[in-house]
């Protein structure tokens, strides 16, 4: 089969087309044929080196598609079902290994390439909004990258809880989007100054959703209002350095989480409830998810360059038959 292969760490040009031996299920695995595969920013940070993992590898950690054959003592899918998946490594490929703990059937009313970066990203936001902070109904938050992958759909997730939203973007046509997910007001970074915030906020947000990390972090923290929690949940802009933590007291009793979704899906009944929600609301037509841009699968470099470069809105996703 096909695959990418990243050799070394490096930029989006270490992501190279290869032939690779074709994968085998193993014990509690399916093998699947993608139909469509997930970029998400955490395929970067591997890729630069910045999480750690060996070379050479196949990047890529969700999808959907077919399952072909399944691996011993797995009951729950059979050949022909069509399943979504996350957290299964090597993903950018025409094959895959997935845990069967790892996937779900994929209803009907959705198409592939919605189901290929819905769990992903869709849980992130889901335990995001529901499972790191205190904010109740009525009150402000703040989410950065509103018109980004999972910023599209935090957006639609707090305003479903009641939360009023102001969101941040780089530009006007991506303002326009995270005002379309709900946001009731949107701001370019630059103008998204601590003393805003609060002045549109009375007296600060009780929640920061931050994904951007190094360039928002400093604001962010002084958005709070007294007992606000800042919600650092990324690093797209790169990663935040140590800082004095007496801050958080003299910021009003703030809280720090720097949560991650492992740890949000960590059963497999945790992992089906926030699914199901996920891709029930998208089936419903409660909650949208916006394809952004698809590429084909050999052309992952040019994939991960849009990404970094700011250019993409929504997710963004590979064709391996293209
Ligand atoms: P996005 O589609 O949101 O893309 C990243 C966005 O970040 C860009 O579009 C851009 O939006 C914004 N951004 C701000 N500064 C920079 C910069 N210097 N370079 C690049 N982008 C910048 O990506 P994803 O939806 O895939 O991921 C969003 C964040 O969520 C990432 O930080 C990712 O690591 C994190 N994440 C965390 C998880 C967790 O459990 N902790 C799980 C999944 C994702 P704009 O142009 O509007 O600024």
């Amino acid at each position: 089969m096909h695959a990418i292969v990243v050799f070394s760490h490096g930029g989006p040009d270490v992501l190279e087309y290869a032939e690779v031996k074709d994968p085998e299920p193993g014990i509690g695995e399916l093998l699947v044929r993608p139909v469509r595969i997930g970029v998400n920013y955490i395929d970067t940070y591997f890729r630069e080196g910045l999480y750690p993992r060996e070379t050479p590898y196949i990047p890529g950690d969700e999808g959907a598609g077919v399952v072909v054959t399944v691996g011993t003592g797995v009951s729950e899918f059979a050949p022909g079902d069509r399943v979504a998946w996350c957290r299964a490594e090597s993903s950018y490929a025409q094959y895959v290994r997935v845990p069967a703990a790892h996937a779900v059937r994929v209803p009907d009313e959705l198409s592939d390439e919605v189901a290929a970066s819905a769990l992903l990203q869709g849980m992130t936001a889901h335990y995001l909004v529901n499972d790191t902070h205190r904010a109740v109904p009525g009150d402000y938050v703040l989410v950065h990258a509103g018109a980004g992958g999972v910023g599209q759909l935090l957006i639609q997730m707090c305003v479903h809880n009641g939360f009023k939203v102001i969101a941040t973007t780089s530009t006007e046509d991506k303002a326009d989007i995270a005002r379309a997910r709900g946001a009731q007001a949107v701001l370019r970074y630059e103008d998204a100054s601590p003393e805003t915030i609060k002045r549109m906020s009375d007296g600060g947000v009780a929640t920061v959703f931050d994904g951007v990390g190094a360039s928002t972090f400093n604001n962010s923290l002084a958005s709070l209002r007294a007992r606000g929690t800042m919600v650092l949940y990324g690093a797209a802009s790169g990663p935040v350095p140590p800082f004095d933590i007496q801050r958080l007291n003299s910021g009003g009793s703030l809280q720090l989480t720097r949560p991650t979704l492992a740890h949000f899906i960590s059963t497999r009944e945790e992992f089906l409830d926030r699914a199901g929600d996920v891709l029930g609301a998208l089936a419903r037509g409660e909650l949208t998810l916006d394809v952004g841009a698809t590429f084909p699968l050999s052309e992952a470099a040019r994939a991960h360059r849009a990404l970094q470069s700011r250019a993409t809105t929504g997710s963004i996703v590979l064709d391996p038959l293209a």
